[in-house]
């Protein structure tokens, strides 16, 4: 597999990032994954503007421009042959000669840039999207800045092993009762036809994907509303799902011990899914 590194294509074998990087004894970077169908790339803008709002809020240099990053991701998705998969972007605030606490001085420190592809043959027909997925409720126990993309990902991992260990797919984290987001999705019920997802704030991250299904809900006129939801009424809902890149439009139809429905995935979670990805692969470039 071939990847890319400041500025080069290399086998991944030879693709090194010093020990100092910021990312590997700070967690101080922030990445993106654009998920590819048909050998094209879905919402690449947004991800290209979710990025540079993540950089910009940890005063990080871009290392390029957004159409070089389009290139980058365009090669790459060229030469690894990927027809379905995903490209995962990271940049970190790079490699200063020492660990220090304070930001390196971005004059002298340049951010480091890695791509690389993840082919997933397949991957908009996944067995989860028929038959849907359970999920279990933790707490959140994250940081207050779950709206930028940063690859301090400890606590999500422990709680898809939580989940793995519970017999579940994934986890739902929940503040005082309410619903954050799934470990790596956005959360979504459905009751009396009407979706209920959790309004944007610095609590949750900012999906892309999130921000086009509302679109497409609204304008097949569902009933939208983006309000705090607990996971009791979760438990009560008619149907859930979450949204991801790479999951799209999942159907959620366990909750801890409550069935939704009749454990089968819901029509409006089915719907969107559709809808998702018909409009996307129109638009993918
Ligand atoms: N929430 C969290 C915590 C995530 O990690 C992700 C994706 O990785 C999402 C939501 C969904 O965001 P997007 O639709 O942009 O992939």
């Amino acid at each position: 597999r071939t990847v890319y590194l400041n500025g080069e294509y290399l086998p991944e074998t030879e693709a090194k990032v010093s020990i100092f990087d910021r990312a590997f004894l700070m967690a101080d970077g922030v990445y993106e994954v654009t998920s590819v169908l048909g050998g094209k790339l879905i919402d690449f803008d947004g991800h290209a503007k979710r990025l540079e709002r993540s950089l910009g809020e940890l005063d990080m240099k871009a290392p390029c421009s957004k159409e070089d990053l389009l290139q980058i991701h365009r090669e790459l998705v060229a030469r690894n042959g990927i027809e379905d998969g995903l490209v995962y972007l990271q940049v970190t605030r790079g490699a200063p000669g020492d660990r220090d606490f304070a930001f390196p001085d971005p004059e002298t420190t340049e951010p480091t840039l890695v791509l690389f592809t993840q082919s997933k043959p397949g991957l908009a027909d996944a067995p989860a999207s028929r038959t849907g997925i359970k999920v279990i409720s933790i707490d959140d126990i994250r940081w207050g800045r779950r709206d930028i993309k940063t690859v301090q990902l400890l606590y999500p991992s422990m709680g898809k092993m939580m989940a793995k260990k519970a017999g579940a797919d994934d986890a739902w984290m929940t503040e005082d009762g309410v619903v954050t987001e799934g470990t790596s999705n956005n959360a979504y019920i459905v009751k009396n036809g009407r979706i209920v997802t959790r309004s944007l704030s610095n609590d949750i991250l900012h999906g892309i994907t999130r921000a086009a299904v509302l679109r497409f809900a609204r304008e097949a006129q569902m009933e939208v509303e983006e309000r705090d939801f607990t996971i009791e009424e979760a438990r009560e809902a008619d149907e859930a799902f979450v949204t991801s890149a790479s999951a799209f439009v999942l159907p959620v139809v366990q909750i801890d011990e409550a069935v939704l429905g009749d454990g089968a995935p819901g029509p409006v979670a089915k719907r969107l899914r559709e809808i998702y990805l018909d409009e996307s692969r129109k638009a993918a470039i």
